[in-house]
């Protein structure tokens, strides 16, 4: 049987890709519904400071579907990119984001958060991202400052020209970036240093194994330096326990975001308590 098996995949059409693509035809028409039925929703982490503040917050999208539960975004987004969808997705996650950004700004214990959204390539490369942004902050009227834009290493590599004039433009109305995902990319140093950004955002696969694995600690030692070299906010993602965040602490990185702080919740489940000193 295994040899049949064998000759019938060697072929133009393999069973197992084709699955492959109608499974893809199917999520595609399936995210076109679910942002008709609203059936996606923006979760969001808590970022914190070295004393346990809440400095803000990065939305994370989560579709609950009816059927299959909750699906990661792991699995659709992309999906979305491929089929252009992140387009329209990505729309409503920045509309939805200006909106929560505005009811946090009427909470004093709220005011200062900023809300980090992640940016996808397709979303970012096409022609209308600054004029959308824009005005999708004036009628939503959020404050562009308590904006900021996570974008991934491997987005920023071509049409470099066209990237940072897009940046530029939205650095001059106060909005930042951040390097997500840093270190599991490809950017050469020169580059880095031309890019408008504000922070470099540790990757969670070192900060996991940073206490057991030295080759994690040097390369967490070595962002947490570059960041201090250039001038940029270092924070480190997928913090889950306190030993992690002293170590992180210890070497200069005094911004975390984790497990260890808070999962991504609904916006009504954030516990707010922490910065209402500030
Ligand atoms: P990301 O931007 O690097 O987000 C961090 C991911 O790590 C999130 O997974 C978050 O839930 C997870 N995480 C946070 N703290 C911990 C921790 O302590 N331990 C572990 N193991 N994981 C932690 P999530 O929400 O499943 O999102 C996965 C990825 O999907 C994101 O990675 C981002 O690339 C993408 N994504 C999520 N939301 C959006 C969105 O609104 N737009 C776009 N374009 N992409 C999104
Ligand atoms: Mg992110
Ligand atoms: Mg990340
Ligand atoms: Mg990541």
């Amino acid at each position: 049987h295994a040899k049949g098996e064998g000759r019938n995949t060697c072929r133009f059409f393999d069973p197992k890709m084709q699955q492959h693509t109608a499974q893809r035809f199917a999520l595609q028409h399936e995210i076109r519904e679910a942002m008709q039925q609203q059936q996606f929703t923006l979760f969001y982490q808590p970022q914190v400071d070295h004393t346990g503040a809440v400095i803000g917050a990065e939305a994370l999208i989560r579709w609950f579907h009816p059927e299959r539960g909750l699906v990661s975004p792991m699995e659709f987004i992309p999906i979305a990119e491929e089929s252009g969808l992140i387009l329209p997705l990505g729309n409503w996650i920045v509309e939805e984001a200006c909106h929560q950004l505005v009811r946090w700004s009427k909470n004093p214990a709220t005011k200062a958060w900023v809300v980090s959204i992640n940016v996808s390539a397709r979303q970012f490369q096409q022609q209308q991202f600054v004029a959308k942004l824009l005005s999708t902050l004036q009628h939503t009227g959020a404050d562009p400052r308590y904006l900021r834009l996570e974008l991934t290493e491997s987005m920023l590599v071509q049409n470099q020209q066209d990237i940072i004039a897009k940046m530029d433009e939205l650095k001059n109305i106060g909005i930042t970036f951040s390097l997500d995902d840093f270190g599991t990319g490809y950017s050469s140093l020169a580059y880095l240093k031309r890019l408008p950004i504000s922070e470099l955002k540790i990757d969670k696969s070192f900060v996991n194994d940073v206490l057991i694995n030295s080759n994690d600690a040097a390369i967490a030692r070595m962002i947490i330096s570059l960041a201090r070299s250039m001038e940029l906010n270092v924070i480190a993602e997928g913090v889950e326990t306190g030993e992690q965040r002293d170590w992180l602490k210890a070497h200069g990185c005094l911004h975390y975001q984790g497990y260890y702080f808070g999962k991504p919740v609904a916006a009504d489940e954030l516990d707010i308590s922490d910065s209402s000193a500030t």
